[in-house]
């Protein structure tokens, strides 16, 4: 299979925003991904005190993980609700502020200053607001952009890699016409084309 039967579909901005709100979250592990466990070295590569992205980031609990062990984490979601649940959920207390750059967008920042959350569109982000980083954890996605949107999210993201940055992309192998996505079916030989 090569994913055509995904290549039109499109989920919406208002779309993810209502999966948030009516707790269709199903993407969401509690427990945290357990292949960042058994690839944080390779993440790491010996290197301490990383910038690391969480692009997409909904409330992924692995932020909490690295942010403990000293790295500073930034991250991008749509969902206001989101971000609020994963403070609240951790017991971390934050601020709120405008993003001048972004209209409408909001930065949510843990008090002790080493996880950044922006609550906007990845796609108004770039090294001028975010500057750039030294790990990815790319877990939901890459699998969760729009098909039409994959090269786009993969200049910006290649955009935001500091020269020896490491990215860890976690995807999801089946049949492409036995569900419909997200997460998407993206095949090895198409990874490989869009990140080269
Ligand atoms: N990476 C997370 C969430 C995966 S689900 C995890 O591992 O749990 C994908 C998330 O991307 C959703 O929370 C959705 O609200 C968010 N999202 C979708 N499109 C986005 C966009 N263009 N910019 C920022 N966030 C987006």
């Amino acid at each position: 299979a090569d994913g055509g039967s995904q290549q039109e579909r499109v989920v919406t901005e208002e779309e993810w925003l209502h999966k948030w709100e009516m707790g269709n979250i199903g993407f969401h592990k509690e427990q945290g991904h357990p292949l960042l466990q058994k690839y944080l070295d390779v993440l790491l590569n010996g290197r301490s005190g990383l910038r690391i992205f969480f692009p997409l980031c909904g409330k992924a609990v692995e932020m909490k993980w690295l942010a403990d062990m000293g790295h500073s984490v930034v991250g991008v979601e749509l969902s206001e609700q989101a971000l609020k649940e994963f403070f609240s959920e951790h017991s971390l207390p934050y601020c709120e502020e405008p993003i001048p750059e972004i209209s409408g967008g909001k930065l949510f920042q843990s008090t002790s200053g080493n996880i950044s959350l922006y609550c906007c569109s990845i796609y108004d982000l770039s090294s001028a607001i975010v500057g750039k980083f030294d790990g990815v954890w790319d877990r939901g996605a890459l699998v969760a952009v729009n098909p039409c949107d994959r090269q786009r999210y993969v200049s910006l993201m290649t955009s935001l890699m500091e020269k020896n940055s490491s990215y860890l992309l976690v995807t999801v192998s089946y049949d492409p016409n036995k569900h419909k996505g997200p997460p998407f079916y993206v095949p090895d030989s198409e990874v490989k084309s869009l990140f080269g």
